[in-house]
């Protein structure tokens, strides 16, 4: 039986997928701001009462078709009385909109599904059924809302059903995309006959910084075929332990460097996929990228079309993701071109986006989650930049394995 770890967070989306792009979709991860109001309201809360606990962990196991999925969350707090009580705190802009939104949507919204199976957890646990409640803050005025959510057993184990199949189906995709990476790098063949002059020791260099998980600042000269030769041997290195590459440039306008060594890695028979992410404003259909469901068509109701058309499946088929591709998929299924970029690059063996994709405190990049079955470690970065050696210092330490500086 394989084990599968997945956070609670990932773990607790509806099922189907439902909603809209939007503030508070309740998809994506939480802003520092509001983690900063939740060590506020929890220390309050511990000096208020001795028997309140906070950032309380909880685990489950559900084995199903040769899988083990271990759940791991965290309460945000519990209150142990006679009736134990849960509460979750959560940060908003406008705590009265999105209670409406999480008492309207009981099963469908993340944040209310995140509740209950901490709810469901401790049930399963303690045979105690638990208080549960929201405690919404605003980030813009500090005041807030209680909201209480009831746990209906048989509604959430209906639930449950559809998600550990859904996982089952997510399990298999993994295995497949590790396999075929494993594939890819035992046979994958250097795009050109003879290496040019200095390409063999800059690839050897670089196998053996990789060897000992060492990040390197490389400079070579130019027309010595660098990119080929740097992204020859990180990718080869990634896909062999399941895993990708993601190569960041300060400008949309220098991702075609990268696009052309795969476009030649794709010609000498290697199956790399890849997607390159172009910048929101660039991509998006309205006048400004204003993503609520009010203002823009291809936000409303984004996770519901994208599930019912399949149009995840349908970019996983596809070699060479781009904005032609996206715009169109957009314009077909009316969808947003950005998000579906975000949500393709699970299949993706090389991602090529800027700096701020991977930098920035809220990068999007990070909110791709995926089920690390058959794969081993983290991503490997290639940053391609120029002269900032500053830059070096100010990343050192981030949550990919390996760093490459080229310029
Ligand atoms: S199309 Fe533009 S405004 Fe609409 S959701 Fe996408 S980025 Fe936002």
């Amino acid at each position: 039986m394989k084990l599968i770890t997945i956070p609670l967070r990932d773990f607790a989306l509806p099922s189907p997928r439902t909603g809209s792009i939007e503030a508070h979709s309740g998809y994506g991860r939480s802003a520092a701001e509001g983690q900063e109001i939740h060590r506020r309201v929890q220390k309050k809360r511990a000096k208020a009462d001795p028997r309140y606990q906070a950032e309380v962990p909880l685990s489950a196991l559900f084995d199903r078709e040769g899988y083990r999925f271990r759940i791991d969350g965290r309460m945000d707090g519990l209150f142990r009385h006679d009736t134990p009580q849960i509460e979750e705190i959560k940060t908003g802009f406008n705590v009265r909109e999105l209670a409406r939104r999480l008492a309207d949507n009981s099963m469908e919204h993340p944040y209310s599904l995140q509740l209950l199976t901490y709810g469901y957890f401790h049930w399963r646990e303690h045979w105690t059924l638990p208080a549960l409640s929201f405690h919404l803050v605003s980030s813009r005025s500090g005041e807030f809302e209680d909201l209480e959510l009831a746990l209906d057993i048989p509604l959430y184990e209906r639930w449950l059903e559809r998600r550990l199949d859904e996982l089952v189906v997510e399990a298999r995709q993994a295995e497949k995309r590790a396999a075929r990476r494993g594939k890819i790098a035992a046979g994958f063949p250097f795009p050109f006959e003879n290496p040019r002059s200095g390409q063999i020791e800059l690839m050897e260099a670089i196998e053996e910084g990789m060897k000992e998980e060492s990040p390197m600042l490389i400079q070579a000269p130019t027309g010595l075929g660098k990119t080929v030769g740097v992204l020859y041997p990180v990718l080869r290195e990634a896909l062999s332990r399941g895993q990708r590459v993601v190569y960041v440039t300060p400008k949309n306008s220098q991702h075609s460097v990268a696009e052309d060594a795969v476009a030649l890695f794709q010609e000498t028979r290697a199956r790399v996929k890849s997607l390159t992410v172009t910048a929101k404003g660039k991509i998006c259909f309205k006048h400004e990228p204003l993503c609520n469901p009010e203002y823009c068509e291809y936000a409303r109701d984004y996770y519901a079309k994208v599930e019912t058309h399949g149009i995840l499946a349908i970019l996983a088929n596809k070699r060479k993701l781009k904005a032609r591709t996206f715009r169109h998929l957009g314009e077909q299924y009316q969808v947003c071109p950005f998000e579906l970029q975000l949500d393709s690059a699970r299949e993706a063996d090389l991602i090529i986006c800027d700096y701020n994709y991977v930098f920035a405190p809220r990068s999007a990049l990070r909110r791709v989650t995926e089920i690390g079955i058959d794969q081993a470690g983290k991503p490997n970065l290639v940053i391609d930049f120029s002269r900032d050696a500053a830059f070096y210092f100010a990343i050192r330490f981030f949550w990919v394995r390996c760093f490459l500086f080229c310029y």
